[in-house]
């Protein structure tokens, strides 16, 4: 008794001691931050239903991704590509390691007969650009000068971007806080990041806690998946986890501007559900954004709707845990054949607000990779954020 009283005097003296320093502190209340301020009308938001999702992996390696040269054993382009017909994916980035092949990716994964876009299955050009700093995915429609790329890696920040633009590639950061390989260089040149690596979901919470830094400072980085398998697997593989892209047009480019409008979400594995997140910024019930859109906000109520999409578990509960400005704001259950869930908030007016979802739930079994459920565990699916106030010209 003697004790607990000793301790609650303590804890009086030392909440005494805060109050008198916050006492001293002067804060000056009409300091204005020249760095907030209202935005220029923003772009349009591009239609919500003209378009179609389609899903694939953006990080898979191939037989070229081999430091004793080709192996043909270890996982042909023609392989990959018909399990990744199989699993009903739209696209596919095969991104082999270019450091095997000192740059010559154009001359090896992508000079294969097998390397070929056809209606059902869209190819990127694209490397693992393999640096001691890190390693990126890059990612076009088009094929491009990836020695030039290969070439600058050791240079300063600044000469790379300047190289990144020339070329007109999309950068994404691979597995960026490591453990092995953290990506080293400056977030400016990137326009997406791998926020979800491998079947192994709770490997990338320091990756998150790095795209969260980044959403903070003004940058709208697309996160997106990738399996990273670099051979057949029971346990990861193609489609662990699956990106899904809400592309305006059918093509190889419409996957790469989905990819950098953030119009994207990831699902553990190709059969588990596709989770949608949309706002309605007028309050006429209709929805106005979804996930990778940018709309001014002026401190009025907002509502938002999750939609969990494909193969859902009626009989099953689902939690929607909604993260603003990088911390918690709420979870919700969701039940049902088409489950939603509604929730509002106002945005603050002129600074940035973002929010996302992550989405845990039942495991949905992967035939094809039969021990990566498991691994998963509940993670079922996450989304790109809802942004206001952001600068399209940061
Ligand atoms: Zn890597
Ligand atoms: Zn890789």
């Amino acid at each position: 008794m003697y004790k607990n009283i000793r301790t609650v005097f303590a804890l009086l003296a030392m909440i005494g001691a805060g109050n008198m320093v916050s006492a001293q502190q002067k804060i000056a209340k009409d300091h204005v931050n020249p760095w907030i301020k209202p935005l220029p009308p923003l772009p349009p938001i591009a239609s919500l239903t003209e378009g179609e999702w389609m899903k694939g992996d953006l990080h898979v390696h191939s037989s070229y991704s081999s430091e004793g040269g080709y192996d043909p054993q270890r996982h042909p382009i023609s392989k990959i590509k018909a399990f990744a017909k199989s699993v009903g994916f739209g696209f596919i980035g095969i991104t082999d390691h270019d450091n095997h092949v000192l740059g010559n990716t154009a001359n090896n994964t992508w000079a294969d007969t097998a390397f070929k876009s056809d209606n059902s299955l869209l190819m990127l050009y694209g490397a693992e650009w393999t640096t001691t700093r890190g390693h990126g995915n890059t990612f076009s429609a088009t094929p491009y000068d990836h020695q030039k790329f290969y070439d600058v890696r050791d240079q300063r920040d600044a000469d790379i971007a300047k190289v990144k633009k020339e070329l007109g590639i999309h950068l994404s950061a691979n597995h960026p806080a490591g453990p092995k390989d953290h990506f080293g260089f400056s977030y400016d040149l990137v326009d997406a990041m791998e926020v979800w690596n491998s079947c192994l979901w709770t490997k990338n919470a320091n990756s998150n806690l790095i795209w969260e830094d980044m959403l903070s400072s003004g940058r709208r980085i697309t996160g997106r998946g990738g399996s990273d398998v670099h051979r057949p697997s029971d346990v990861n593989y193609i489609g662990t986890p699956t990106t899904w892209v809400f592309a305006a047009k059918h093509t190889s480019q419409g996957v790469v501007d989905a990819l950098l409008n953030g119009r994207v979400s990831v699902s553990a594995n190709p059969y588990a559900p596709r989770v949608e997140f949309f706002a309605d910024i007028n309050q006429d019930g209709k929805m106005d954004m979804m996930m990778g859109d940018n709309a001014k906000a002026e401190g009025k109520p907002v509502k938002f709707r999750v939609e969990l999409k494909g193969n859902v578990k009626a009989d099953s509960t689902y939690t929607i845990h909604v993260i603003k400005n990088g911390s918690d704001f709420g979870d919700y259950k969701m039940q049902g054949k088409n489950p939603v869930v509604e929730f509002s908030d106002s945005p603050r007016a002129i600074q940035r607000s973002y929010y996302r979802l992550t989405v845990e739930g039942p495991s949905t079994d992967y035939p094809e990779v039969p021990k990566s459920a498991k691994v998963t565990g509940n993670m079922v699916a996450l989304s790109n954020p809802i942004y206001f106030n952001f600068d399209p010209k940061f």
